[in-house]
């Protein structure tokens, strides 16, 4: 960490606190109707906390279109908000291999994808993530893909980085959640098995030459990695 107090000293970053996230939602956030109706559902389900925000679909979405994506990776679908948001931003022809175990999540996702008229744009693999790509890796489609986001469990989160890098073509990218873990990956007391995992994921790819990284403090952050 050395050299870094320094940065501290001389950056100010600002903390986004209910009135200034208000604000800046009042000036960027233009989310789709359908958006805001799954958004709203998913807020009255239990793990409705699951749900990425709307500047965080917003922003991915401007990404994929940026870099002109059309084969997408989706680890972790829940209801489905992150993947509605990126095949509304997806061209006629783009894909989303969108990976989950949940069934009764994932049933609120392609209501949604049905409403929105990109199902066709989706393909749901209901089995460990892990299976499904490995069976894209073993089915040639190595290097292939544009993007990949990653959003699921937590202990699996370095084999899902692992696997993406494999599918994801050079100059893709793949975006992870959650990687600033409400501020807990910061706090050394805090050892619990998903903290310590995303922990070391963090290290680890600030250290993978095989990528460029940024880090964006965004919802609960958001790590970019861009494969060389
Ligand atoms: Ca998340």
């Amino acid at each position: 960490m050395r050299g870094f107090e320094k940065l501290l000293m001389s950056n100010k970053n600002l903390i986004l606190d209910d009135r200034l996230y208000s604000y800046l939602s009042s000036v960027s956030v233009r989310e789709a109707e359908i958006l805001g109706s799954l958004r709203e559902e998913t807020s009255r389900h239990p793990m409705g906390i699951m749900q990425i925000a709307p500047e965080q679909g917003q922003f991915m979405a401007m990404l994929v279109k940026l870099m002109g994506a059309k084969k997408t990776i989706e680890v972790g679908v829940f209801t489905g908000y992150s993947s509605l948001a990126i095949a509304l931003a997806l061209p006629e022809d783009g894909k989303i291999v969108a990976c989950d175990v949940n069934e009764e999540y994932t049933a609120i996702a392609r209501r949604y994808w049905e409403k929105a008229g990109v199902s066709h744009k989706i393909d749901l693999h209901l089995v460990p993530a892990i299976i499904t790509l490995e069976t894209l890796i073993a089915k040639g489609q190595t290097a292939s893909f544009d993007f990949a986001f990653i959003d699921a469990d937590k202990s699996n989160y370095d084999n899902y980085y692992e696997l993406c890098l494999q599918l994801i073509r050079p100059g893709g990218l793949i975006a992870i959640d959650n990687v600033l873990w409400s501020g807990k990956v910061a706090d050394p007391e805090i050892q619990d098995n998903r903290t310590k995992k995303i922990r070391n994921l963090n290290e680890k790819i600030h250290r993978d030459d095989r990528v460029d990284v940024s880090l964006v403090p965004i919802a609960d952050g958001l790590t970019l990695a861009m494969k060389k």
